[in-house]
């Protein structure tokens, strides 16, 4: 019991226990994309004690980053992220194997990131790395929690193959050009931290086996408005990845 002390807090909630904390101790989650979302989930990861985490981002911090992407400080200025993020994590939680990759998330590097790890979690920027992501994810049947924030608002959802759709169902044909771009049209760092927040809950009630609430579900958050929205989502019996129309 000594060797969980530090996580006293979540192993008495309701239906968590030494059970739960064991859980996460086994599981590898995989972060894509270390900006605002990826700083939120991988702290909360570490902080909890999920036994390995793959973080993944090419970037290198910069100054214009600090406002919402908390993992970092003035020190990490011109550091690859992956590798600043690392060193924070230790930091918070030595007893988590962090694994950091400093690797564009392509076609070609794919497999070698997703290989192995239990559930994928999204802090990308983009539809068609998330494209990528999505069809990886069904190849290999690894769960892929979906989000994304842009403004004030946000989305999140639970892609659980052979359980529920995925991106390809609701997304098809959406490139990003047709999307805003966080330089132009900025981002608000608490909506971050709020759909941030909520992505780390589904993932910890997969890793638990509690039933997360957006398995085929997509929740859309505005945070101007304060307006919660939860839409079922249908699978599309032709989608190219998860349907009929797998190619
Ligand atoms: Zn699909």
């Amino acid at each position: 019991m000594e060797m969980y002390e530090r996580y006293i807090r979540q192993i008495v909630l309701r239906g968590f226990g030494l059970e739960g904390q064991e859980k996460l101790r086994k599981t590898i989650v995989c972060v894509l994309g270390l900006g605002g979302l990826g700083s939120i989930v991988s702290l909360y990861l570490a902080g909890m004690g999920v036994g390995r985490l793959r973080i993944v981002d090419s970037d290198i911090v910069e100054e214009v980053n600090l406002h919402r992407q908390i993992l970092y400080d003035m020190d990490d200025l011109g550091k690859p992220k992956a590798y600043a993020a690392m060193d924070k994590l230790h930091r918070l939680n030595p007893e988590v194997e962090v694994e950091a990759l400093v690797c564009h998330v392509d076609e070609q590097t794919i497999d070698r990131v997703i290989d192995g790890v239990d559930i994928v979690l999204d802090g990308l920027d983009n539809f068609e790395t998330r494209r990528i992501v999505n069809r990886a994810c069904f190849r290999y049947s690894i769960p892929y929690v979906y989000a994304s924030v842009i403004e004030t608002y946000g989305s999140i959802a639970v892609f659980k193959p052979g359980e529920s759709g995925c991106f390809e169902c609701i997304f098809r044909g959406v490139s990003d050009e047709d999307l805003p771009r966080c330089e132009r049209v900025g981002v608000l760092p608490a909506a971050v931290g709020v759909i941030a927040s909520i992505e780390v809950v589904e993932a910890i009630k997969l890793i638990l086996g509690w039933s997360p609430n957006l398995v085929g579900k997509m929740a859309f958050i505005d945070l101007y408005s304060l307006t919660f929205n939860v839409f079922d989502i249908s699978r599309n019996p032709e989608c190219s990845v998860c349907g009929r129309g797998v190619t």
